[in-house]
């Protein structure tokens, strides 16, 4: 592995990235968010997948996963060659990676609530769908970046699969 990703439990989960510190409105404190969170500035330009009129330049992220996060975008982008092949694939339309929410239909905290997890291309490859071949869901490529990154793929979500969603757990 080439990083010591925990495992997908809630305990490991807050052990790795830290125990959440939340405000009176149930969202993270300042602090928690400034201890934890970092950005990096997107090394090929994206939109907003449900606004694509809105540019993405900055990713903001849990600090442990910034440089492998990076790394995979930089690795997309030498993928295609170019901004405009990678935005033929779709791989622009970012749909989000830092947001303290839960799992949608569960009680678990979803790893977006530490900034361990991205999603991409979400009207390829909705939530609860199958990856199958030729119908422009998440490109084998990048699967293969990400996982080169140790990070799993929810697309290979046993239960229900989440093939936009990747990320850095075992
Ligand atoms: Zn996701």
């Amino acid at each position: 592995m080439p990083h010591p990703w925990p495992a997908d439990d809630p305990a490991s989960l807050a052990a790795f990235y830290g125990e959440h510190q939340l405000k009176q409105d149930g969202l993270p404190t300042a602090g928690w968010e400034q201890a934890n969170l970092t950005a990096f500035i997107a090394p090929y330009p994206m939109v907003l997948a449900w606004e694509p009129t809105r540019t993405v330049t900055r990713v903001r992220c849990h600090r442990k996963v910034a440089e492998s996060l990076k790394g995979v975008l930089q690795g997309i982008l030498d993928h295609y060659g170019s901004v405009a092949k990678v935005r033929a694939a779709g791989m622009h339309l970012y749909a989000g990676v830092y947001n303290y929410r839960r799992i949608s239909g569960s009680g678990s905290l979803s790893t977006h609530a530490w900034g361990a997890g991205i999603d991409l291309d979400p009207d390829h490859n909705g939530l609860g769908r199958r990856w199958e071949a030729g119908k422009g869901m998440m490109p084998e490529a990048v699967i293969a970046l990400f996982e080169a990154e140790g990070w799993k793929w929810g697309g290979r979500f046993k239960k229900r699969p989440d093939p936009m969603h990747f990320q850095a757990t075992q």
